[in-house]
């Protein structure tokens, strides 16, 4: 029942484009505020665009409050000012979906540089962490909020030339599963999403710009579209209170 979303704040990282752009887009049309984060300001600003006009198109009487947050999630001092930067009527979060994320290369272990290493785990999973900390305390005080984590089946699984992506997403399962305990006591609830292959900008940037090595991970099945995803985290985000969607694990036919 997307009534539930009515006048909630949504934060969602990643936002700029795919699953994150999509799913900031379907909250606005469900009648929340959305606080939309990522790297590229001009990106961002034309989602809040697309999301005023969902939400104008839906005829929403709730919500309606968008705002552009740029930062790097990777940067620890980024985001320990992000909260400063966020609007005082939109303060309360109560739901924050942790969905930035990138891999990049298909390179065998002795080939990885450290850089590409520690930016993967800076991002995907030290990010995330530390966007997490900032709102749980809040959460756990007010007795409410929603934390959806968006992991991968490269966080059931490993695949040769995916080693450190995949023991992100391995890591980002722990560290979800081990929140979803330690507020068991709470009203809060902790959500993990794991697509299979959603066509986004991500397989460009993992081939490194190559488009067509990008599109050939996707022969011989249809992949999902960033919206097949949002509408899960949306979906998940708008049960009732006392239902909690702990893992989601959607892939498209004929990808096992
Ligand atoms: P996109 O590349 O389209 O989106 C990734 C988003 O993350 C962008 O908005 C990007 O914005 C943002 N981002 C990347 N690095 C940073 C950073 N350092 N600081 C802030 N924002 C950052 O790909 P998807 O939409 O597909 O990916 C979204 C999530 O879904 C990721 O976590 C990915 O791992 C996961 N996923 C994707 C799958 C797929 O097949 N597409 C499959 C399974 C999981 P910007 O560049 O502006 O910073």
């Amino acid at each position: 029942n997307s009534s539930r979303l009515l006048g909630k704040t949504v934060l969602v990282t990643g936002a700029s484009s795919g699953i994150g752009a999509a799913t900031a887009v379907l909250f606005a049309k469900g009648g929340s505020n959305v606080i939309v984060t990522a790297r590229r300001a001009d990106a961002l600003q034309k989602v809040v665009e697309r999301c005023v006009a969902a939400h104008r198109e839906a005829g929403a009487q709730c919500g309606g409050k968008f705002v552009a947050i740029p930062f790097d999630v990777s940067d620890k001092n980024q985001v320990a000012s992000f909260p400063d930067k966020i609007p005082a009527e939109l303060r309360r979060i109560d739901i924050l979906v942790n969905n930035a994320g990138y891999v990049v290369g298909v390179d065998r272990v002795g080939d990885i540089s450290l850089e590409n290493m520690e930016g993967m785990f800076a991002t995907n999973v030290f990010g995330l962490i530390a966007l997490t900390q900032l709102f749980v305390k809040d959460f756990r005080e007010r007795g409410t909020g929603h934390i959806i984590n968006i992991g991968s089946i490269a966080g059931k699984e490993a695949y040769a030339g995916g080693s450190i992506y995949c023991a992100t997403k391995h890591a980002l399962h722990a560290f979800t599963a081990a929140l979803m305990r330690e507020v068991v006591d709470t009203p809060i609830r902790v959500t993990e999403i794991q697509p299979g292959m959603v066509e986004t900008e991500f397989s460009i940037i993992r081939y490194r710009g190559d488009k067509t090595a990008a599109d050939k991970v996707y022969d011989g099945l249809q992949p999902l579209v960033a919206e097949d995803i949002a509408e899960e985290i949306v979906w998940a985000a708008s049960r009732p209170p006392h239902v909690n969607i702990a893992e989601l694990f959607v892939l498209p036919v004929n990808q096992a």
